[in-house]
């Protein structure tokens, strides 16, 4: 057994019969000739040919992958007219007195190192372009047949690269997945991959085709990018696990998409999906997530290397409410401390971090910070539907702060003539025991509440969750857990307000019911966890 790795460009699971892929050898050689006039002809006719024969694959990536992705093969097509290349091919026949083939193949070579030379990555992945067409020339010249690449059984296609020609030539049927040596994430091979939904590595290295024999097993895991060669029984075993349980998440994604989360007695509860940052929304919205539960915002600052500054928070936020298109987003403000450290912040080393200086503590202490991110959230608001949450509550008091600060910012807006929506949901996180037990004093003070299972767990139980030796300890079943849920839910729906789970909790689908009887509105979990939930909604009854 042998692993590598490579860049994965269509996440899911392949296991099967490795099939390298064999490239007839052009063998061009230079010969020189005595009829110049007739060579020119040759390859006016050889060009024909090409264009013919892309034509059909034209018709062929249109059925299969669409117009966009197809229009590559139109654009092959206008190269092969391109004055330039074939003055140059004409150019080399003539002053050399050469055969048609060589002529082609040095203009292809020529041209595909100046491409390669650029440093746009888009021009540098068109060499591969040239050469795919350059190649098709020359075989048009030759009189070879095409080489579709396709067995009668169903093979994971292995190459050093393939070329957009080549890759949707292939037999969709008969293609299990692909993995070539080299190719750029860029390049229209890769494109076409996730566009053709087959699984797909790339630029896995030369010595994988080293290690690689025809008819070998092998497992494409296109979503970390790892290949096995010769996977042992366990392997196998996991892997086929995990492809059926991407299989059955497709399914699911196909059957449910669109569809509402309702139980079978007509309760209606809101499935949203938790994300760290705008690049998340691209996996909220394949998974038909209804809003945007949860925004940890503390990622931007994570991943900055000073504090983010008003206008780059204010384009992030802007950005998910837009992409979101009216769908709610809640945000949560600033949640650095414990175990999310950041440099910048000169955050003192401290016995209890947990148990420390964190989250809102830092932003009713440090106000500066707190402002600048509540004056970007605000100027974002009126490009979508906006909620805004706290985290780490535990007084009646630091509600009344928060709300007195984003007062204050508010008016500064309204003297700077900046709009700000009316419509901003204002939430608290339940996350400290402390809060779900006063929940009766915070809930008319809020619009909803979003309970935290993970730190109130840690809180409940004390028991540090980062500590690996407590795993033993923690009980997320704990009736007391349970309880503060419930006693949050109950003062929440005497106010009026709404309540929903954020943490981990949400997506344990052997609880779903439970929260669903205690009145959860709303459910909030990692995307890929938004259509099995659905279906757990579903299958509900809570008339029984
Ligand atoms: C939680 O505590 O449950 C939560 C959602 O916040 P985080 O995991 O970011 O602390
Ligand atoms: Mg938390």
């Amino acid at each position: 057994m042998k692993t590598f790795h490579g860049t994965g460009v269509y996440g899911a699971i392949a296991i099967g019969s490795a099939s390298i892929f064999k490239r007839q050898d052009k063998g061009v050689r230079r010969e020189k000739i005595d009829d110049v006039e007739g060579e020119l002809k040759r390859v006016e006719a050889a060009k024909e040919k090409a264009i013919a024969q892309l034509s059909e694959i034209y018709d062929k990536a249109l059925a299969e992958v669409g117009e966009t992705h197809a229009q590559i093969f139109e654009i092959h097509m206008m190269m092969i007219e391109d004055d330039d290349y074939n003055e140059s091919i004409q150019n080399i026949i003539k002053m050399q007195s050469v055969n048609a083939e060589y002529a082609v193949a040095a203009t292809s070579d020529n041209f595909s190192e100046m491409f390669a030379s650029m440093d746009d990555a888009y021009m540098q992945a068109r060499a591969s372009d040239v050469k795919d067409i350059s190649n098709r020339i020359i075989a048009c010249l030759t009189n070879e047949e095409e080489q579709s690449g396709a067995t009668d059984e169903k093979m994971i296609i292995c190459a050093d690269d393939l070329a957009p020609s080549e890759t949707v030539s292939l037999d969709k049927e008969r293609v299990l997945a692909f993995v070539t040596a080299f190719g750029s994430s860029n390049s229209h091979t890769a494109i076409l991959a996730r566009n053709m939904n087959i699984p797909a590595i790339i630029n896995v290295g030369a010595d994988f085709l080293k290690a690689l024999k025809d008819g070998v097993k092998i497992i494409v895991d296109g979503h970390k990018g790892d290949i096995i060669v010769d996977p042992d029984e366990k392997t196998e075993k996991e892997y086929l696990a995990k492809q059926a349980d991407d299989i059955r998440r497709k399914n699911l994604l196909q059957e449910l998409k669109g569809k509402d989360n309702i139980t079978k007695d007509g309760t209606k509860v809101k499935i949203y999906a938790n994300i760290g940052g705008v690049d998340g929304i691209g996996a909220v919205l394949a998974n038909d997530a209804g809003g945007i539960g949860l925004f940890r915002s503390e990622f931007l600052y994570l991943e900055s290397k000073d504090y983010p500054t008003e206008e780059a928070q204010f384009a992030a936020y802007k950005k998910v409410l837009e992409s979101m298109a009216g769908k709610k987003v809640i945000i949560r403000t600033l949640d650095i401390g414990a175990d999310k450290q950041v440099d910048y912040f000169n955050l003192d080393k401290e016995e209890n971090p947990a148990l420390g200086y964190r989250a809102i503590r830092i932003c009713l202490t440090r106000p500066e910070i707190f402002r600048t991110q509540l004056r970007a959230l605000l100027r974002a608001s009126v490009y979508g539907n906006l909620g805004i949450m706290f985290p780490m509550i535990t007084s009646v008091k630091e509600v009344e702060k928060i709300k007195s600060i984003l007062e204050t910012v508010k008016d500064e807006l309204k003297k700077d003539g900046i709009e700000y929506s009316d419509n901003i949901e204002i939430g608290i996180m339940i996350e400290t025991p402390a809060a779900a037990i006063i929940s009766d004093e915070l809930a008319p003070m809020v619009d909803f509440f979003s309970v935290g299972t993970n730190d109130l767990t840690q809180y409940t139980l004390a028991c540090d969750r980062q500590n690996a030796k407590l795993e033993p300890f923690i009980d997320t079943h704990h009736k007391a857990i349970l309880k503060l849920i419930e006693i949050a839910a109950e003062n929440a729906h005497k106010s009026g307000a709404w309540i929903g789970i954020c943490g981990e909790l949400a997506a344990d689908t052997s609880l779903t019911e439970t929260f669903l009887r205690m009145g959860i509105d709303e459910l909030s979990v990692s995307a890929p966890f938004v259509l099995p939930l659905r279906e757990t909604v579903r299958n509900i009854d809570l008339s029984k």
